[in-house]
């Protein structure tokens, strides 16, 4: 079965690829319901209610036209002063990867911020970011599948050279594979 994510596939990967990505919010920051795109309709569903009692620290979805090494698009955080909602487009700088591993498998997720939003001037790479705001992300990832029973594992933050050489990568690979195929 072929699947695509309906109508986000003509939204390009970004303005300044692959530092300046174009972000696609599935589910706001505090929110615990976890949205995501259907690649059958292209409509947002509900997927499910976190079985965790713990929310989302970011707004929280994917890059258009990017293909991660577990068949579907990269995931990108983005730090947000306030809360977008779901389906808003972000543009956002990469300043960093988490890089985890979801039962056995490469699953990491890209850390920007908005690239227009003065307070977020100073944010260039992973130093720039609070270290307790890494430890808060780094802990709702590892715990939020807990009680699904799904280990996550932890391999740490990489600065953005390595988040940006990850959207790289992912770019390439969509372009390569043309649209995700189950
Ligand atoms: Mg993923």
């Amino acid at each position: 079965m072929v699947t695509d994510l309906g109508n986000y596939l003509h939204i390009s990967p970004g303005t300044d690829i692959p530092r300046v990505v174009n972000a696609i919010v599935e589910i706001p920051k505090g929110r615990r319901s976890k949205f995501e795109v259907d690649k059958e309709t292209g409509l947002f569903r509900l997927d499910r209610y976190l079985y965790s009692s713990s929310h989302y620290p970011g707004d929280y979805g994917f890059i258009p036209q990017s293909l991660a090494e577990d068949n579907d698009p990269l995931d990108i955080l983005v730090m947000v002063n306030e809360a977008t909602f779901t389906g808003c487009l972000i543009e956002a700088r990469i300043v960093g990867l988490f890089r985890m591993r979801d039962r056995g498998a490469n699953d990491f997720k890209v850390l920007g911020v908005p690239h227009r939003d003065p307070l977020f001037d100073e944010f260039q790479d992973l130093g720039d970011v609070p270290a307790h705001y890494l430890r808060e992300v780094e802990h709702f990832f590892l715990t939020y599948k807990q009680l699904e029973g799904v280990a996550i594992e932890s391999l740490g933050w990489g600065p953005a050279a390595e988040a940006t050489a990850e959207v790289r990568a992912s770019v390439d690979r969509y372009r390569e594979k043309g649209q995700v195929k189950d």
